[in-house]
């Protein structure tokens, strides 16, 4: 049966898209690190094996002793495995690659799809002062971004401005549908963000145009830049917002956590 997911306590967003290599880890860090600025506090679950939300964090693998996998398989607590990370009011559950296995291990669990939802419970995660929880999803429609989705309250979508960007929308969609119906009834989608946008490529054009036509308002107004400065950010473990807060992309990633927050007051406030 659905369950709702509770509305006190901090908002949970998954950012998820079953493609790689779209921005999903780059809009988790910078959303979180851009809503942190405002003064909100921001816990980001990575729950991609290959811990790149956690590296990009500064969280190298030999400091990640308690994990995602553990949290996510009752043998941890919030609290023990919530880390700090350089960026004030910013905080992370890392993630390794034992948690590829937890896919397997799961499965045999009658709650597995809620195994997430049930830890974030238990750890009365609600009550440690965190305004939005970002779970940065793998690049799979796996058991692990099911889990993402049933636990929260809604899913951000970045998509890459590039040929065949909204073809793996609709799957990405079902699964939503699917959700709602076995297990969470209230997932919203929060939107859907453009990104590596190339203003003078006619095809980023295009597909923005395409987007907009489509998924009209559930596209966000704000559109991510390809910019040398988000890419490079990550190997110096920083967000953009901190290693370059000129940048464009610094800019863009604090207009879309400003949109954001004008769609949505936090469920904590
Ligand atoms: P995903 O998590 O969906 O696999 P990533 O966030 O890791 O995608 O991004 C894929 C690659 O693209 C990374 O190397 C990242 O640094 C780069 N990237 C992401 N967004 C931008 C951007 N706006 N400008 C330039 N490079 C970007
Ligand atoms: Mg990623």
């Amino acid at each position: 049966m659905p369950e709702s997911v509770p509305r006190s306590g901090p908002k949970i967003i998954a950012i998820a898209n079953q493609k790689g290599g779209v921005g999903k880890t780059t809009t988790t860090i910078n959303l979180g690190a851009a809503l942190c600025e405002t003064g909100l506090n921001v816990l980001v679950v990575d729950l991609d094996p290959q811990g790149n939300a956690s590296t990009g964090l500064g969280i190298e693998p030999e400091d990640r002793e308690k994990t995602t996998y553990d949290f996510l398989l009752g043998e941890v607590t919030a609290e023990d495995a919530i880390v700090p990370t350089g960026t004030e009011r910013l905080s992370l559950i890392p993630a390794t690659v034992d948690l590829s296995s937890a896919d397997m291990e799961m499965m045999s669990n009658k709650r597995r799809s809620w195994l997430l939802r049930d830890a974030l419970r238990k750890s009365e995660i609600e009550s440690m002062g965190f305004d939005y929880v970002l779970i940065d999803c793998p690049p799979s429609l796996n058991l692990l971004t099911v889990n993402a989705m049933v636990s929260a309250h809604s899913v951000l979508v970045p998509l890459q401005s590039e040929f065949f960007a909204l073809e793996g929308l609709s799957q990405l969609m079902l699964t939503i549908r699917e959700v709602r119906q076995s297990a969470n009834a209230d997932l919203r989608i929060e939107g859907i963000v453009l990104t590596m946008f190339d203003a003078r490529n006619n095809l980023s054009q295009m597909v923005e145009a395409d987007a907009r036509d489509n998924l009209h308002d559930l596209v966000f107004r704000t559109v991510i830049p390809r910019n040398v400065r988000v890419s490079e950010a990550p190997s110096y473990a920083q967000p953009v917002l901190s290693y370059d807060t000129t940048s464009k992309g610094a800019a863009a990633y604090r207009a879309l956590a400003a949109e954001l927050l004008k769609k949505n007051t936090p469920v904590a406030a």
